[in-house]
């Protein structure tokens, strides 16, 4: 018996207990009761192994007390809950905070230690969890008063800022994007080409709205590098 567990959320977003070194998936609950089985209660141990390898391991939960029962077939792994741990810190800063992304896996992977990390998934997933935690509970404004930019929210999909400019929330409003890359890009170019155009423009920037661009002439074409977005009184 013992009072020395936690729980993790499962990739299916269940709780899963971990006590021990191991990890398991409720059962069922039976009043004051849950039964827990081992999470390879159902695995194989090679690819073409027909029949599956069913773990015996099992907890038994009463209030606060875990009771481990049967004998799995595999060795523990703290690896494995460490990970977990870290990746539900990242998910819970990912809700709490507006921090970027990259910022968070630093935070989470730098308090883990160096011995550790090697277990925690590559920070690639990690900003990928970023992202899925905040996809579709973000509500979409609708009002200029309403629409709030941080750098946090407004990076390129390499991960670089882009929010060069915000004059603030308000119905005059005009935001400018550019990363520092675009700039630098801009500068090695001594022709620009600078184009306004209606059609674009989110609507939420009013039917007057402008988007304009600062494009880079080279090699006959021409690259957009800085992008303004402005209502229809606001004035560059
Ligand atoms: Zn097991």
């Amino acid at each position: 018996m013992t009072t020395d567990y936690s729980f993790v959320k499962s990739q299916m977003g269940t709780d899963l207990l971990v006590c021990g070194g191991y990890t398991f998936g409720k059962e069922k609950q039976v009043e004051g009761k849950s039964f827990w089985k081992c999470t390879f209660y159902n695995s194989r141990k090679k690819k073409d192994d027909i029949a599956p390898i069913k773990c015996k391991g099992r907890a038994v939960m009463t209030d606060s007390t875990v009771t481990l029962t049967g004998h799995h077939f595999h060795s523990p792994d703290f690896t494995d809950e460490l990970s977990r741990n870290a990746n539900n810190e990242v998910v819970r800063l990912a809700k709490e905070t507006r921090d970027a992304p990259r910022n968070i896996v630093m935070a989470v992977a730098g308090s883990v230690s160096v011995l550790h990390a090697s277990g925690i998934r590559k920070t690639g997933n990690l900003k990928k969890l970023v992202q899925r935690q905040r996809k579709g509970k973000v509500a979409m404004p609708k009002t200029l008063e309403e629409l709030i930019l941080t750098n946090g929210d407004c990076v390129t999909s390499g991960g670089e800022d882009m929010l060069l400019y915000d004059s603030g929330p308000g119905r005059n409003r005009t935001v400018i994007f550019a990363t520092i890359s675009n700039l630098e890009f801009l500068a090695l170019n001594t022709t620009w080409v600078v184009d306004g155009t209606f059609k674009v423009c989110p609507g939420i920037f009013s039917a007057s709205g402008q988007l304009y661009t600062i494009q880079a002439a080279k090699h006959r074409t021409t690259f957009p590098a800085v992008y303004m977005l402005m209502t229809g009184g606001a004035r560059a």
